[in-house]
């Protein structure tokens, strides 16, 4: 078993740097700041990408990929979740809603919305989230009535990222059998965001705009041609999707980045002959290296066919806690200078660090809290029964 990148591998990375160093302006700080040109430039970047057949690399040509392994793909994520992700919304495309209508979609369907994400043009966003229904997914209420070759959507959703950027597609979970028990009635539609009846209302938190927004969904006609899989058997597309979404962002490698500035700090400044704190960086890098090698494995089996649900959860318990430890460790280490936002001239590896910070309170919410991958890991890693 060897886990180092080949020769290739590492030009491609080379390569794939120089681009970036290019192409990002000096203000870019990711998506989720109150600039307007941010999501534009994710924009021009994912095309920039799709032209030089870097943005779907994986996916197989039939569906405008190159047929690139697993492995240049991974290198793409770390290099872009390095940079604060310039691909903006579009790295769920790519990571795991392409995946998942190319798992479960028609041919019908992958014609139709495949070539356009592999062409860097679309921004999809996920409404799965309802005020009552976080956690407890299944407990989801947003209604679509069967109307024979279209469906009627009434409900609402929360929290659902980048749907004010704007997004053109959700992929929407719905009930469709409000009688079956809860993880089996519900179905996933593919909706424009376009169609009459649906309202976006964005939620102004310490994020920053488009991390989240509300929506309001009021009689919205979905075409029956737009379900995702089978009708009440939804379930497992979301199982599914979560999986390749908690595999697809390479969270160890902003830490990663971070720490190496760190370590230069500490190096410039002296605080690298402290004790306490070498122990503290050496203590990073080890959990640093145990993130990335358990999130190689889940992409290893991805990359089989299979569908590494509690491998997955393993990784991302591994990467968001180094997330969140890399900035505590980081506002420590920097003092109060660590504390100055990036528009001060005096802050600290421009102010990249508190970013992290508050970045981080977040980050073992998203896509299921930490008690819910331990739940995962209990349940399907351990066959303990599912929570009452
Ligand atoms: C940055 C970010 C982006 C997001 N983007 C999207 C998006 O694009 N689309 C979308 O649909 N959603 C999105 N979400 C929502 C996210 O999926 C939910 O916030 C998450 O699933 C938790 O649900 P909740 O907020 O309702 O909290 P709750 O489910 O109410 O949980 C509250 C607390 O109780 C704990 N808890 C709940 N149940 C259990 C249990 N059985 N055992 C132990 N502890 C439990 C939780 O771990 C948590 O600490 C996003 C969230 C964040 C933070």
């Amino acid at each position: 078993m060897d886990f180092a990148f080949s020769a290739e591998e590492e030009a491609f990375r080379a390569d794939l740097r120089a681009f970036l160093d290019e192409e990002l302006p000096e203000w870019w700080r990711g998506m989720f700041v109150d600039d307007e040109r941010a999501i534009p430039l994710t924009r021009e970047i994912c095309r920039k990408l799709a032209e030089r057949g870097w943005l779907t690399m994986a996916w197989p040509p039939e569906h405008g990929g190159s047929g690139a392994s697993p492995w240049m793909q991974t290198i793409v994520r770390e290099e872009m979740w390095a940079r604060e992700e310039p691909r903006g919304p579009q790295y769920m495309n790519l990571n795991y809603i392409g995946p998942l209508i190319m798992r479960f979609g028609t041919a019908d369907q992958q014609a139709r919305f495949l070539p356009p994400m592999a062409r860097g043009e679309v921004i999809w966003c996920q409404g799965f989230s309802e005020p009552d229904a976080g956690s407890d997914l299944a407990a989801l209420r947003t209604a679509a009535d069967d109307r024979g070759d279209h469906f009627v959507v009434n409900g609402q959703k929360i929290w659902t990222s980048y749907a004010d950027a704007p997004a053109d597609w959700c992929l929407l979970l719905v009930r469709t059998d409000p009688g079956a028990p809860k993880h089996d009635g519900i179905s996933v539609l593919m909706v424009d965001m376009a169609s009459s009846g649906i309202r976006v209302r964005p939620i102004g938190t310490m994020a920053g705009p488009h991390e989240f927004n509300e929506v309001f969904l009021d009689d919205v006609v979905v075409p029956r041609a737009n379900l995702l899989g089978e009708q009440n058997r939804g379930w497992e597309v979301i199982v599914t999707g979560l999986t390749f979404e908690r595999v697809g962002i390479a969270r160890y490698a902003r830490a990663g980045a971070l720490l190496e500035r760190l370590v230069e700090h500490a190096n410039a400044t002296g605080l690298a002959a402290d004790p306490r704190v070498r122990q503290q960086l050496a203590d990073l890098r080890a959990r640093y290296e145990a993130a990335r090698v358990l999130a190689y494995r889940a992409v290893s089996q991805q990359a089989a066919g299979e569908v590494p649900t509690v491998e997955a959860s393993i990784a991302r318990m591994h990467a968001t806690l180094l997330e969140q430890d890399v900035g505590h460790v980081g506002l420590e280490l920097l003092g109060p200078v660590g504390l100055l936002r990036a528009d001060d001239t005096r802050a600290a590896l421009r102010g990249e660090v508190p970013r992290q910070w508050v970045r981080n309170v977040p980050t073992t919410v998203a896509a299921g809290t930490l008690e819910v991958q331990k739940d995962i890991v209990a349940q399907r890693g351990l066959g303990l029964p599912r929570p009452r």
